[in-house]
């Protein structure tokens, strides 16, 4: 562990190089099709953090040279008028991904909004095709947090193979895939959640804890061991200020490397949605261009998507 405290592994730089390869992948997508790709948002109602976080997605969006469209339904719509607006959105052959903006009100279920996405356009892998795809170990659409919990440890050179993982938070999201990215990198992985007994008995044995539970201060100093690599996902917002779930000041003296919120998971969360988003493109264009298929072959899965280059080449997965 370096003197001083824990090294602070910062999203900002990651993000940055992302972006770039990102740019440089939408100029030659342009320069083949005379167009933008085009990233669709899907919004019902305007609650208030969903605005601030869709405008950071939506600025990102124009830095990279990505068209971000903004979808609207009025927060009173009906589910079926909001699942018709997806699919209409899954027949445009100009949209090359969607994100729908949670929390959803409360009269529209999840599932009914989630299964509407086509599984090649669910660029933040929350469609259960592409759950279930990560589940097996095959290369669908990631969503873009879990990814960025992992990413960042790969990014900045940390070991994960064989270590003893432990992942607070079970959500769809989240957790989950955060856990099967872990063991997928072959980490020995545990999954902590709201009923999980003696919770700081699990968090000591982890060599990288990744906490993604929503409560500010959940994981102190005394609940973790020396040389703990920490992954702070949390975003909570205390006294107008915005922590994450682990308190930082107790946890950064015995880590060895640790994640600052904000600045860590954050901004490589939003850079990996442009880069899902490219792949998404690519992966269509060559559905499009692909030569002589017989009629009845199926549409390739998002598994077998043409990875994008320059952002591949660069380590994303
Ligand atoms: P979520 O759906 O509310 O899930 C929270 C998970 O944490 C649940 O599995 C819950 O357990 C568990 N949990 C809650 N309290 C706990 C406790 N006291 N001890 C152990 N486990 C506990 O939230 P989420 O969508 O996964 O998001 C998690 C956090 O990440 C939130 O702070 C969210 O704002 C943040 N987030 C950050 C980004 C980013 O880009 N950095 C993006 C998305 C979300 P049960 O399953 O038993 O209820």
């Amino acid at each position: 562990m370096p003197r001083g405290g824990a090294r602070l592994l910062q999203g900002g730089p990651i993000a940055t190089e992302i972006r770039q390869a990102v740019s440089e992948d939408v100029a030659a997508y342009v320069e083949r099709h005379q167009r933008r790709p085009v990233l669709a948002v899907v919004i019902c109602g305007r609650d208030a953090p969903s605005m601030v976080y869709l405008g950071q997605i939506l600025r990102s969006t124009e830095k990279v040279g990505i068209e971000g469209r903004l979808v609207e339904v009025d927060g009173e719509a009906s589910e079926l008028s909001v699942v018709e607006k997806i699919r209409a959105l899954n027949d445009d052959p100009e949209v090359n991904g969607i994100i729908v903006q949670m929390p959803l009100p409360p009269s529209i279920r999840l599932r009914s909004i989630v299964d509407a996405i086509d599984p090649a356009k669910d660029i933040d892998g929350i469609h259960p095709m592409n759950a279930g795809l990560l589940r097996l170990g095959y290369d669908g659409f990631l969503p873009a947090t879990a990814h960025a919990a992992v990413e960042i440890l790969r990014r900045s050179a940390i070991e994960i193979e064989g270590k003893r993982a432990v992942v607070v938070g079970r959500s769809a999201v989240v957790g989950m895939p955060a856990a099967f990215l872990l063991v997928r990198e072959n980490a020995t992985v545990t999954v902590c959640h709201s009923r999980t007994r003696d919770l700081a008995r699990h968090v000591r044995d982890a060599e990288i804890l990744v906490v993604a539970a929503g409560h500010a201060g959940l994981i102190r100093g005394d609940m973790v061991r020396r040389g703990v690599v920490v992954v702070d996902v949390g975003i909570n917002v205390v006294d107008g200020a915005i922590v994450g779930d682990v308190d930082f000041e107790s946890v950064r003296r015995l880590a060895s490397a640790i994640t600052p919120v904000p600045g860590g998971v954050g901004p490589l969360t939003n850079a990996l949605l442009l880069a899902h988003l490219v792949r998404a493109a690519r992966g269509q264009e060559a559905v499009v261009v692909s030569p002589v298929e017989p009629a009845d072959t199926p549409p390739p899965a998002p598994a077998t998507v043409v990875r994008d280059r320059a952002v591949a080449s660069r380590g994303v997965r």
